[in-house]
């Protein structure tokens, strides 16, 4: 049995100050019980917190470290960096270095824009998309998460389901108007929606394998339909490709699932562990953008240096090494395999959803195809199973929700080890 001592009295001095204790809910161990891990430091696969214990993470900071914690080249490449300054607000050269390398390995995007989060990139690709089609509306789907701007806050996935907050207070009616809520993997009902709104609807965002709520797969035929719903409407199809970009392909879910979004998102890998967002697009798009044209769009510390630095390193070694993707979905599939053996043995109900270095495991008997789906799971048998795997020293996000995100550096050895915790804690579900 795994203490935590010290990261308990961290957590009680830490919640005088910041509300919950955390700066991001999805830290806290609301959903499981119990107090979240104080990390002290980390490496490769293992997270060492601050009472000691060793940890196998399969969160790596919800998705950035694909390549492991403490990756060198890119630790390196802050650290020189940083001894040059670490902010100026003026055009830098690593800027465009990192725009070219992303440019070529993204599909159909020509021009890309840095911002400081996820969160950042989403809400802007919206006013972009706005800017450019002279419409207001948005279509979002149940389930996926864009970050928390307002638009987005109407049934957004993982943190906001696990909090049962789907629409907080604070967005106003005003906003959650323009924001139209559909299906995930419903085909026809987009197509209601655009119906009733015709001439209405700026764009469609989607992740385009939803991450925020388990994974989920996009069924056969969906993406492809919304292309042509979209083309046929003057609708620009909005890939969030936060989690997924950089992640399932070198060019992300577009180069995957070989299919062009008009816009994309990205965030997570593309700044290597530090604060980094991203949107891109063709030309005829971003050039809408001020200061070229008039949709207003800034950042103080937008581009700056040493998330540049992180961002180049990681996307040039898996630029360099794109087998890298190839190995991690290998792996992935051998810890999909070897957990629903496990499972299976202990007869525990189970599904389980997998794409690239992308799975979730649901406690439920049905196809996890959409937000109403995701939602059936058992919590009690989640609680079990996360606090079980926790005393077996191995670290998944504290929420039935999220996706599981594997990093190069985990081993087969570490694959084993987590296969075997399984087996042990399914056999007390
Ligand atoms: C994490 C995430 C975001 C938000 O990014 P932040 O950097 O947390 O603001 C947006 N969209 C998707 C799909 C995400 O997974």
């Amino acid at each position: 049995m795994i203490k935590y001592q010290r990261s308990s009295a961290l957590f009680a001095e830490a919640q005088k100050v910041i509300p919950g204790g955390v700066n991001s809910p999805v830290r806290a161990f609301k959903a499981v019980g119990g107090d979240p891990i104080f990390v002290k430091e980390a490496k490769g696969a293992y997270l060492y917190d601050e009472d000691g214990n060793e940890l196998i993470d399969y969160i790596n900071s919800w998705g950035p470290m694909i390549l492991g914690h403490a990756y060198e080249p890119v630790v390196n490449a802050v650290v020189e960096k940083a001894k040059k300054g670490t902010s100026f607000g003026m055009p830098t050269e690593i800027e465009t270095e990192i725009a070219e390398l992303a440019v070529s390995m993204v599909p159909n995007i020509d021009k890309i824009r840095f911002v400081n989060s996820g969160t950042e990139a989403c809400m802007s690709a919206v006013r972009l998309a706005r800017g450019f089609t002279g419409k207001d509306k948005l279509i979002k789907f149940a389930g996926c998460y864009h970050g928390h701007s307002d638009s987005f806050l109407i049934q957004a996935g993982s943190g906001a389901v696990t909090f049962g907050s789907p629409n907080s207070p604070g967005v106003t009616e005003g906003t959650a108007k323009d924001t139209l809520l559909a299906k995930y993997n419903n085909l026809e009902n987009v197509k209601e929606i655009v119906a009733a709104n015709q001439g209405e609807i700026a764009c469609i965002i989607i992740e385009p394998i939803a991450g925020n709520m388990g994974c989920i797969p996009p069924a056969e035929g969906f993406l492809e339909g919304l292309r042509a719903l979209c083309d046929k409407n003057d609708i620009l199809l909005i890939f969030d490709e936060v989690m997924t970009g950089f992640r399932l392909a070198a060019g992300g879910a577009q180069e995957l699932l070989n299919i062009n979004a008009d816009i994309v998102t990205f965030g997570k890998v593309i700044g290597g562990g530090l604060p980094v967002g991203a949107f891109a697009a063709r030309d005829e798009i971003m050039n809408h953008l001020a200061p070229l044209g008039p949709v207003y769009q800034a950042g103080t510390l937008s581009g700056n240096p040493l998330a540049m630095s992180a961002g180049l390193a990681m996307l040039s070694e898996l630029n360099n090494s794109p087998e890298i993707f190839l190995s991690l979905a290998e792996k992935t599939q051998y810890l999909h395999q070897g957990i629903t053996e496990a499972l299976d043995k202990h007869k525990v109900v189970h599904t389980i959803n997998r794409t690239g270095s992308m799975i979730s495991v649901h406690f439920s008997p049905t196809p996890v195809i959409d937000f109403a789906t995701a939602a059936e799971v058992n919590n009690e048998t989640f609680k079990k199973f996360f606090h079980g795997m926790l005393d077996n020293g191995i670290y998944i996000a504290p929420s039935a929700f999220e996706t599981w995100f594997i990093t190069e550096a985990l081993t087969y050895k570490d694959l084993d080890k987590t296969i075997t915790a399984v087996d042990k804690v399914a056999a007390t579900l």
